[in-house]
């Protein structure tokens, strides 16, 4: 992946890594024309880290477009336009996406966007009407344009102008891969990526862990995501506590801890990081956090088969100190759950604002 900012492209291209956006951006550079794909980045979809590979397997230059502050700012005002099947605002996301990818034609002397959407493919966003309020509220009507659907939707100012060749254009149409796979072997693609985006939204093992965050917090930050996408999730109340799985939750949980968030160790046993997040500026009471402490004792195995009590460390910013607990007590006056999916809930979130 190059720096591309001193470059001019005719095209951005959203690029998902999907092959329909592959193979849209393909039908416009096959034309002789040059493109940029965008690559959007949030807490809930991207792969910043693919870009290079991707680069070299489908000769389409690439760059990282973080979108995750105004994603989340969209999601916490709630979705205009409603959710997919789980907590996924497909309509407003895409509209979120071409409106940056408006904003940065100028910055490579681009003249419009392609994106890899096919009429009817899918029920929520690719329904005729959806890609019309699409088109609309992202303000790029005449510029975009959808490559592999194109010859059966209006032609844009690129096809009317004759930069592009509309002819070139597919008129694709429904939920089949098979004309996708032709074009693919067209283009000599071998690596075809598997349906499906991976957007954590649309995936409900993952989009409930996002659940109490809405409830509870006023205001979230893409860091919040981040962090509740790691390791496994307990609340008490608007109490949040993160427990790593493994190695990499824990250094995970390390990089995303900020300067008043509690974290806790056995002191003398080997056991998982636990995080904990005071939201709303509200500290946590002694009796909460011993509670947290007697959790992440839990998960060592080593710590529950010593018969007594063991040493937790809990560092808040500076300050350390040592409490003292017995791990598995059954008796528990704090009850810290593991969040589940909740479509009602879901349907109150989306609704906010
Ligand atoms: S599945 Fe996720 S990334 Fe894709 S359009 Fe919907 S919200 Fe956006």
């Amino acid at each position: 992946m190059g720096s591309y900012s001193h470059k001019t492209f005719d095209a951005l291209a959203l690029f998902s890594g999907g092959l329909d956006s592959i193979l849209a951006a393909k039908l416009i550079q096959e034309q002789g024309l040059r493109v940029l794909g965008l690559h959007f980045v949030s807490p809930f979809f991207g792969k910043p880290d693919k870009l290079e590979e991707w680069e070299k397997t489908y000769g389409i230059k690439l760059i990282p477009v973080d979108i995750s502050r105004e994603f989340v700012n969209m999601l916490g005002k709630g979705s205009r336009h409603g959710l997919g099947k789980t907590l996924n605002p497909c309509i407003d996301c895409k509209i979120l996406m071409l409106s940056r990818a408006k904003e940065m034609l100028p910055d490579f002397g681009a003249g419009f966007i392609i994106s890899g959407e096919v009429l009817g493919q899918r029920p929520m966003s690719q329904r005729l009407d959806a890609l019309n309020i699409i088109k609309r509220d992202s303000e790029v009507k005449n510029i975009l344009i959808r490559a592999l659907s194109a010859r059966r939707l209006p032609p844009t100012d690129p096809e009317k102008t004759g930069l592009v060749d509309r002819e070139k254009l597919g008129s694709l149409s429904g939920r089949g891969r098979k004309e996708q796979l032709k074009l693919a072997a067209e283009y000599g693609i071998r690596s075809i990526p598997t349906p499906g985006g991976g957007c954590l939204l649309t995936e409900k093992e993952s989009a409930k862990r996002y659940l109490p965050l809405f409830k509870h917090k006023q205001c979230t930050d893409p860091d919040d995501f981040y962090l509740a996408n790691t390791g496994r999730q307990f609340w008490h109340d608007d109490h949040w506590l993160c427990i790593g799985r493994d190695q990499s939750d824990n250094l995970k949980l390390e990089e995303l801890a900020r300067e008043n968030d509690y974290l806790i160790k056995l002191t003398s046993f080997p056991g998982p990081l636990g995080l904990g997040r005071p939201l709303n500026n509200k500290r946590w009471t002694p009796e909460i956090i011993e509670s947290a402490c007697e959790l992440v004792s839990r998960f060592s195995p080593r710590a529950r088969e010593f018969n007594g009590q063991v040493g937790v460390t809990v560092k808040q910013g500076r300050v350390s100190r040592e409490i003292l607990v017995r791990p598995g007590q059954p008796e528990q006056p704090v009850q810290w759950d593991e969040p589940v999916w909740d479509r009602e809930l879901a349907k109150v979130i989306s609704k906010a604002g």
